[in-house]
């Protein structure tokens, strides 16, 4: 008899709910395209950004020669403290669970000393979240740039938050330049990770009555090379990528797109991207430059809760979708294949890790009874012999051992556990034993996160997705059939 070959893993491919959200109830879904219809092979990509950014830098001045993209420096949902140069990773509460300067991890000691009363929150402007794979390069560029900032070797920058700045204008530069567009495009087939079951998972949406929109920030010319060399060799003969869509709209600006009255222009020379306001209804295999959001309600009939919006970026894409508009949304987070891996490969030694856990706090809470009972017998509150006492005395030192033991045991393990998926940074969605702050804006703003757009084939265009019943610590283990933690 042959073995039955192992399924790939469900989890990876599933959508999650946060907010239930019923598909048959969606009359049009609009896609983002990079890095959500079309996935970049992050190292490289960012690698070649890098390298733009580095070079527009040596330009201007900077000693950056010799730098190179590490693409495990760094992940998103990091935060710039821009009033001390440090990259944080920061838990659901604003606690900081790790931080680097520079090169330089922050010491246990240091970090709590500059963070232990400071709540971290994206919204003051002390803080910055880099909250995108195109962050990486950023991110990366940055540590470098605090370094040669703390030597003096950059003349002119006159703080933390000025080197932010001037780091953020030159990777956004070099995303605007033709130059490392060209390279992309040069590049299509080392730089695109294709995913053909994509197209399936639009034709079946389509053929299910939804409206399919592609509402990009790109520019046409960038959009239809890159949407052309991603989809039409996955596609029947004969057709093409302006088949999937209703309508497609370029140069969007979200997230301005979806709080701004811009008006919608249409692209009326497809080869020399020449425009003429729109007017009328939004026409299919039309393309559109610009407009907004409402505009898109208006001419499609729907209201906000009909339209899903999916895309990877948490701001551009999906929390101002849903501040403003409430529009329902779909993040795209591919780091989540990779997150599920390793935590499922890690199963084993998190389930040793629980029990040692379970008994140092079984062992914790009979050390602090005996405590108790000494400082009631030293009261006066309490009547012990003298045996008692020795006994207690006896029994808190031999727990002392027993627990110092334990955390030889535990704390390797523990280590392990904080480096999974990255070594320096962990796991994108969880900070220590509790969501990582990424993971608590993507509950806030997300309805639904998958990791890449093809699972919605896998959950089919009828899906009702129901929110799962959420655990609290005070719930026990026949509340939700977890146990509490
Ligand atoms: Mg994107």
């Amino acid at each position: 008899m042959t073995a039955t070959p192992p399924l790939p893993s469900a989890r990876e491919r599933a959508v999650f709910c946060n907010r239930t959200l019923n598909l048959r109830a969606i009359g049009a879904i609009g896609y983002d395209m990079d890095y959500t219809l079309v996935h970049y092979r992050v190292a490289e990509w960012e690698a070649a950004a890098f390298e733009h950014a580095r070079q527009l830098l040596a330009r201007q001045g900077w000693p950056v020669d010799g730098l190179r993209f590490d693409p495990a420096a760094m992940i998103q949902g990091l935060i710039v403290d821009t009033e001390l140069g440090n990259l944080l990773k920061v838990n659901r509460f604003g606690y900081t669970v790790r931080g680097v300067h520079g090169a330089r991890p922050l010491e246990f000691d240091e970090q709590r000393r500059l963070y232990g009363h400071v709540a971290v929150d994206h919204r003051q402007p002390r803080f910055a979240i880099l909250s995108t794979l195109f962050s990486l390069s950023l991110a990366s560029l940055y540590a470098h740039a605090v370094g040669l900032f703390d030597q003096h070797r950059l003349p002119g920058v006159t703080s933390y938050a000025d080197l932010l700045h001037r780091v953020r204008c030159a990777v956004d530069d070099v995303h605007h330049q033709g130059a490392l567009k060209a390279e992309i495009l040069a590049h299509t087939d080392r730089l695109i990770d294709p995913d053909p079951e994509i197209s399936l998972a639009l034709l079946d949406q389509r053929d299910a009555g939804k409206k399919l929109l592609l509402i990009t920030n790109s520019e046409w010319s960038y959009t239809r090379q890159i949407m052309g060399q991603a989809f039409d060799r996955h596609l029947p003969a004969g057709t093409g990528w302006r088949d999937l869509f209703d309508v497609v709209i370029v140069s969007a600006r979200k997230p301005e797109f979806f709080t701004s009255q811009s008006p919608l222009f249409e692209v009326v020379d497809e080869e020399q991207g020449l425009l003429r306001p729109a007017s009328g209804a939004l026409e299919q295999g039309r393309v559109y430059h610009g407009g907004n959001a409402s505009l898109v309600e208006n001419k499609l009939g729907l209201g906000g809760d009909q339209i899903l919006f999916v895309g990877d970026h948490f701001f551009g894409d999906v929390h101002a979708t849903k501040s403003g508009l409430r529009w329902r949304t779909a993040l795209i987070v591919r780091e989540l294949e990779q997150e599920i891996d390793a935590v499922a490969g890690f199963a084993p030694r998190q389930a040793e890790l629980t029990a040692l856990m379970a008994r140092k706090e079984s062992l914790e809470h009979r050390h602090c009874e005996l405590r108790l009972a000494l400082q009631r017998a030293q009261s006066g509150r309490a009547k012990r012999t003298r045996s008692d006492l020795d006994r207690a005395r006896r029994e808190i030192g031999a727990l002392r051992m027993q627990i110092e033991a334990l955390d030889d045991q535990i704390g390797p393990l523990a280590k392990a556990a904080g480096e999974l998926s990255n070594p320096h940074w962990g796991l994108l969605m969880r900070a220590g034993t509790d969501k990582s702050y990424l993971a608590f804006l993507i509950e806030r703003f997300a309805d639904l996160y998958t990791a890449r757009v093809s699972n919605f084939a896998l959950a089919t265009p009828f899906r009702y997705f129901r929110a799962a019943r959420v655990p609290l610590p005070h719930d026990g283990a026949g509340d939700d059939g977890e146990p509490a933690s």
